[in-house]
């Protein structure tokens, strides 16, 4: 289901994604007023990898907080380096800085 009917009780949402890593050290930053849930890896060495802010979000509603600190949260990529297809046995570096920001339906 998307987080946004996950959390019916949200009445706007802010969220500012930013990556850290390859292939440039900053990459390009996003901002959506809808809780996107999942962001490819930009490292083009890394498989598997990905970053999944869901549980960002249910935490965040859990506690009624209206956003997840001034700086946002870190998050790791966790994939793994290839080349090719060849494992190079290094995790993938890149994270991604997510600030969420929401309010709340009044009465909800
Ligand atoms: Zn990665």
């Amino acid at each position: 289901m998307a987080a946004a009917n996950r959390f019916p009780q949200v009445e706007s949402w802010s969220v500012e994604f930013t990556e850290l890593g390859k292939p440039q050290p900053v990459l390009p930053s996003y901002k959506w007023s809808s809780p996107v849930e999942n962001m490819a890896c930009s490292n083009p060495a890394c498989a598997g990898g990905g970053f999944a802010m869901g549980p960002l979000y249910a935490e965040l509603i859990a506690s009624r907080r209206t956003d997840n600190g001034a700086n946002g949260e870190s998050i790791p990529c966790g994939g793994s380096e290839f080349a090719g297809r060849k494992p190079l046995g290094k995790t993938c570096q890149n994270r991604a800085t997510v600030k969420i920001t929401v309010t709340y339906r009044p009465g909800k």
